[in-house]
């Protein structure tokens, strides 16, 4: 099961190489996939979804003296610019205009009309600062850091009542050239952010059982752009084949459906538009979901997930002698089981504690540790075939 395991890895990390989230290459490894669940009996869909994303090469922040003034912005025409999550779309210029940490009083008596606020980070929240300018009357915002270096930030859920512009990030030594900038002369400063929409595809093999019971099992086929991806996720990809050939002529008292997700890297996007596809009752349907992710790299196999489940892995581990340990998520980690757990459904994640090399150029093939491969496409089949699994609600 190890060498079938390590064969599938070869091919998605090495032979498909790259397989950025949304993509070409992203498709041929989806068709990929569906060859080979198809090949071993099941049914097999293709299921295509829209990835809306922020795009910060199409988005920008660019610069020009009033009308008929000669003051010349020099030194801002490369100004590096991030996006805030929770932006709004669209392009706005205005006259640059200072208002500090946006405090109720920083904003002038005057408001802001049809002007670009810049704006510096910190005290309050970023979604406070820009509801703050754009209920001002502020056309579009740009917020400096408080630190040295550039920020990511998000402006979190807009609430009914707050503005939506659109905001960009810079450094802390931009903001002060801009500050400076505006101590001989106004500024007209014109920003743009640009959300696209990407083709993205999960792949659907199912086979059906008696009864309503679904199980579902995932992995996310994606990479991040440029990198094989061996560990994260071509492994996790390489164990799901691996379970279906080795159940495809099994008879499981539920329906079976293996799910290879894409656009996971671009956050959980194949898995939330699966979620999406399914009406409530087919929701309520899915007793149990298996997701294989970074899996491939450590000292032993860990799972994590619903008590049920953990305990009946640990247990099959010692009866089959697979090493295997229980585990919290790690912070800051996310995989597609994620999306299901917040639906109430119950599931097992299956990983591997080493993630140092993941989104790296070292994420290869000669780091991925067959035995860790074999180690969970054997406890998931075994969970898979226990008495006991999924169990009752
Ligand atoms: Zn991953």
């Amino acid at each position: 099961m190890a060498e079938t395991a390590f064969e599938y890895t070869t091919l998605l990390a090495q032979d498909l190489g790259p397989r950025a989230s949304a993509t070409d290459q992203e498709k041929a490894a989806a068709d990929f996939l569906a060859r080979e669940f198809a090949g071993m009996g099941y049914q097999v869909e293709i299921q295509p979804f829209t990835v809306r994303t922020l795009s910060p090469e199409d988005s920008g922040l660019t610069f020009d003296p009033p009308p008929g003034t000669t003051v010349a912005p020099e030194g801002i025409d490369d100004i590096q610019i991030n996006l805030l999550s929770g932006t709004a779309t669209g392009e706005a210029s205005g006259i640059l205009t200072p208002v500090n940490l946006a405090m109720r009083d920083d904003i002038p008596e005057g408001g802001l009309e049809g002007r670009v606020a810049l704006i510096q980070r910190g005290t309050i929240t970023f979604r406070q600062k820009v509801d703050r300018a754009g209920q001002a009357g502020a056309v579009a915002a740009v917020i400096y850091n408080n630190v040295a270096g550039d920020f990511r930030g998000t402006l979190g859920r807009p609430d009914p009542d707050s503005s939506s512009i659109p905001v960009v990030s810079i450094s802390k030594e931009d903001g002060a050239k801009l500050l400076e900038l505006l101590v001989q002369g106004e500024i007209i400063a014109t920003v743009s952010v640009v959300r696209n929409e990407l083709a993205s595809r999960n792949v659907i093999a199912e086979k059906p059982g008696p009864g309503d019971q679904v199980v579902v099992l995932g992995a996310h086929y994606d990479s991040v752009p440029g990198l094989s991806g061996a560990n994260d996720n071509a492994a996790g990809t390489a164990v799901l084949l691996t379970v279906a050939k080795s159940l495809a002529g099994v008879d499981l008292p539920f329906t079976v459906r293996f799910i290879p997700f894409g656009s996971e890297e671009l956050g959980l996007r194949g898995s939330g538009a699966y979620i999406d596809s399914l009406t409530d009752e087919e929701v309520a349907r899915i007793a149990a979901m298996m997701n294989f992710d970074t899996l491939a790299t450590g000292s032993e196999l860990n799972i994590l997930g619903a008590r049920k489940f953990t305990s009946l892995g640990i247990d099959l581990g010692q009866s089959l002698d697979i090493p295997v340990t229980r585990t919290s998520s790690p912070v800051g980690s996310s995989s597609d089981h994620a999306t299901f757990q917040r639906e109430g459904i119950p599931v097992i994640m299956f990983t591997a504690p080493d993630f140092s090399r993941i989104h790296t150029e070292q994420d290869t093939m000669e780091f991925v540790q067959a035995d860790l491969l074999g180690d969970s496409a054997r406890l998931a089949l075994a969970m898979l075939q226990a008495p006991e699994f999924p169990g009752g609600p």
